[in-house]
């Protein structure tokens, strides 16, 4: 049975704060608390739906399994069993099993509920790309679960040449009243579980739930420039409407994965640019990669770590701007390593030369050891 989107039951929005949802769930709990409603099943059931959605939107990591999965992230009936989706899958449905069947008295939305008709849940899809393919964009394939309407009995969960009956312990208003006490409880039909109906004879392909599970595969387009945190949606790809209302969008996030040269700052890139000191100190060309292919940087004598080039237009161009960004590479100087004797000879004869005029040579060095000397003789 297909249910309402939980923020639509809240009433709030799909980014709503942990303190909205609260004070939307007191709300709603104020209003159609059974004590204060008696013998009112519509409230009952609005009590019941709003509890059930605060219960998951109040908990971040059944919110986000029922953003990614809609109903079947969070469902105990619907089994997301199989995972491969996003990477969150499987795990969710035994975690919650048998929880909401205790405290709702198995699946709410029965009764009166039936007639109305709602939108299905947007879904959530975590893609994962690369610089290349964000700066160039892509096409690629994703599979998602899905529950689609069996096809062995259309959906109706009874065996072919089979009808379902009226539930004869609730006479098909998917509701009961028990004795307790001095009260009179209404309760969801424990027989049809609120859908006033049963099955007799159910459906070999679905065991009766008139839906299955089963996976499509979905052709997603990035565009060039997209970036972390982007969405695409896909319209009507999202979960069944309920009563056959419209179906909700499926929106595919993107994420980035990390470069191992690059470094992304919204349309401009970023890269370490290690040079040897002695290219630092007379000067040469390096040459380093961009997205388009290898450039040459020449590097002028007398480069000091820290300095950036910037080539203008190796950035990336966004979904939304009319030009590249640029490409920034941080020079940084190597200081030599694993030396060989003969190699510090060589430094140590420099290092003695260049002493004689170290405000010449190091003035940065020179002038720091200045202030120094200062410092203590103040
Ligand atoms: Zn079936
Ligand atoms: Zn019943």
């Amino acid at each position: 049975m297909s249910k309402r989107d939980f923020y639509e039951i809240l009433g709030v929005n799909r980014d709503a704060s942990e303190e909205e949802i609260k004070k939307a769930y007191r709300k709603l709990a104020m209003k159609h608390h059974p004590d204060r409603n008696p013998d009112n099943p519509a409230a009952e059931e609005k009590f019941k739906e709003a509890k059930e959605a605060y219960e998951i939107l109040s908990d971040n990591q059944k919110r986000a399994a029922y953003d990614q999965f809609g109903h079947a992230g969070v469902d105990p009936q619907a089994g997301m069993g199989g995972g491969g989706f996003g990477g969150g899958g499987g795990g969710f449905a035994d975690a919650f099993g048998g929880i909401f069947d205790e405290i709702f008295g198995g699946r709410g939305g029965g009764g009166q509920g039936r007639s109305n008709i709602y939108r299905g849940a947007d879904l959530r899809y975590n893609l994962e790309i690369s610089l290349e393919q964000a700066a160039h964009g892509t096409e690629t394939k994703i599979r998602i679960p899905t529950m689609e309407a069996c096809e062995v009995c259309h959906g109706s969960g009874a065996k072919p040449g089979t009808q379902p009956k009226t539930c004869p312990t609730c006479q098909g208003s998917g509701q009961v009243r028990l004795q307790q006490g001095f009260f009179s409880i209404q309760q969801t039909c424990p027989k049809c579980h609120g859908t006033g109906r049963y099955i007799p004879d159910p459906c070999g392909g679905c065991g009766g739930a008139g839906r299955i599970k089963q996976h499509k595969t979905l052709a997603v387009k990035i565009p060039a420039g997209v970036d972390e945190g982007d969405r695409i949606r896909l319209a009507g790809e999202g979960e069944h409407g309920v009563n056959g209302g419209p179906p909700g969008d499926l929106y595919v996030q993107i994420h980035m994965k990390q470069h191992t040269v690059f470094q992304r700052d919204h349309n401009d890139l970023h890269c370490e640019m290690p040079i040897s000191f002695t290219t630092a100190a007379l000067g040469g060309e390096i040459e380093i990669p961009t997205l388009d292919g290898a450039a040459k940087i020449k590097i002028p004598a007398e480069t000091q770590s820290g300095r950036v080039f910037r080539l203008r237009g190796k950035g990336i161009k966004g979904v939304r701007s009319h030009t590249h960004g640029d490409l920034m590479c941080h020079v940084v100087v190597e200081t030599p390593v694993s030396l060989t004797d003969r190699q510090k000879e060589l430094l140590k004869e420099l290092e003695e030369i260049s002493s004689e005029h170290a405000g010449k040579h190091n003035p940065r060095a020179k002038s720091w050891m200045d202030k120094v000397k200062d410092f203590f003789s103040s």
